[in-house]
């Protein structure tokens, strides 16, 4: 793959430490030669992102809270400023109060909806929508997902709802920037173990689960992740968009877990 994404130019927001699937995906797109700026979440975040941001030789990052417009808009400011085109973007953002990422969904409250909403859902839209603006023909992003989205996953809740909504709006987004030659997908990974992850209750289960019964019978690094990333974000998958890619060991094709896997 070296070289596939030579002269690119690459924003990947998301990585809070070398567990994160950002932090695979970013992996996978240096290694074919892309250029990276990355967003971090907050000063906390900052000295994290840093060193790893340099071992890939990038110090071009940027402060990113999607809960403000104006934090934003300044990223884009910055990298047309900086750039002056873009043709790579990297959503990795989710986030839910960890106290309604258990029990049942029924009792999802007004006021963590609409903030689950916007973190992990809207975000996503409004930097499409300021990508666009720096992107050419060519132009590719993706999101991250979760088959909680389509299927119930015990304890993900609000968080599903908010992924289907994603997952709809990767469609529409698709749909208004593809007169442009501009792609947007999402991929919809298995369980990894993450800060984010770590906030669902009883993930350490989930992650079982899906090793027992998954056909591959095992999860998924972040690194197969960012293989699957390099393929939609390059000329790879230029004939992909608005699909919602699985790398998830096959888990989602299964309806019962073979007998060997349940034990039976
Ligand atoms: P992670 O904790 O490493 O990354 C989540 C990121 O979201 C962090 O970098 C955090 O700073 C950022 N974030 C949260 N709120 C934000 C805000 N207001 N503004 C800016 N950034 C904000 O965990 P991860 O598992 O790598 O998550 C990345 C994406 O992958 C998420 O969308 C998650 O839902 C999705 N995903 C995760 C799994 C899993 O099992 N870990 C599976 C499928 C999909």
């Amino acid at each position: 793959v070296t070289g596939l994404l030579a002269g690119k130019r690459a924003l990947v927001m998301g990585v809070a430490n070398d567990h994160s699937i950002a932090w695979g995906i970013a992996k996978k797109l240096a290694e074919a030669g892309a250029e990276l700026a990355f967003t971090y979440q907050g000063d906390a975040l900052a000295k994290r992102v840093r060193p790893l941001a340099e071992s890939l030789g990038s110090d071009f990052l940027l402060p990113c809270d999607v809960e403000n417009e104006a934090s934003v808009a300044a990223v884009f400011a910055r990298l047309k400023e900086h750039w002056g085109s873009l043709d790579i973007v990297v959503h990795a953002i989710a986030y839910s109060d960890k106290s309604e990422l258990k029990g049942s969904y029924s009792r999802t409250s007004r006021a963590n909806f609409s903030r689950t909403m916007l973190i992990s859902c809207y975000s996503f839209t409004e930097i499409a929508r300021y990508a666009s603006a720096l992107m050419n023909e060519g132009g590719s992003m993706v999101t991250l997902t979760y088959g909680g989205s389509v299927r119930v996953m015990p304890n993900y809740n609000v968080m599903g709802v908010a992924k289907a909504a994603l997952e709809a709006s990767v469609r529409y987004l698709a749909s208004d920037y593809g007169p442009r030659g501009i792609r947007v997908n999402a991929i919809s990974a298995g369980p990894v173990r993450t800060l984010a992850g770590a906030g669902i209750a009883d993930a350490r289960l989930m992650f079982n689960y899906q090793k027992r019964h998954a056909p591959l019978r095992r999860t998924v690094t972040i690194d197969e992740v960012g293989g699957a990333a390099l393929y939609l974000l390059s000329d790879l998958g230029s004939g992909v968009t608005g699909e919602i890619h699985y790398v998830d060991s096959g888990y989602n094709i299964i309806s019962m877990p073979q007998p060997d896997a349940l034990k039976l």
